[in-house]
């Protein structure tokens, strides 16, 4: 697909794990990236953010925020923001950790980072498979 641009903070294009969505500035911890908008629905799907209890959004550009473990941005769920976690370069793909965000993942996956199943914080540890230890970049 061709690159969508959402001025002035970002791009949803292809990355190293499907599309994923970049930043086209530098942008400083504490920011706000964007607000979320769009439909609220009471289940999680594969492409919700969750905003509350029984509370999720469709939003086009978050349906494409990849997960990580070492996130660079975070919900701010009464807001509907994202916010950065830190200092973020131009280019950089933004991404959250669904595990601390989300209470359960429509569609559970294995991190490639550290191979942890990611499927949301309410389950129980002993689901998941062996944890090694990570090494973020
Ligand atoms: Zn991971």
């Amino acid at each position: 697909m061709n690159n969508i641009y959402f001025p002035p903070y970002f791009v949803v294009k292809n990355g190293i794990h499907g599309l994923g969505v970049f930043i086209t500035a530098d942008l400083k911890k504490g920011k706000i990236v964007f607000k979320m908008k769009g439909k609220m629905v009471n289940t999680p799907s594969r492409t919700s953010v969750q905003i509350g209890m029984n509370k999720h959004i469709e939003d086009n550009i978050a349906g494409h925020i990849n997960h990580s473990c070492t996130p660079n941005v975070a919900v701010h769920r009464r807001m509907h923001y994202f916010i950065c976690l830190r200092d973020i370069k131009e280019g950089e793909e933004i991404m959250f950790d669904y595990n601390q965000n989300e209470d359960m993942i429509a569609a559970p996956f294995i991190c490639e980072c550290c191979q942890k199943k990611i499927m949301g914080r309410k389950r129980p540890v002993k689901t998941q498979p062996k944890i090694r230890v990570a090494e973020h970049a």
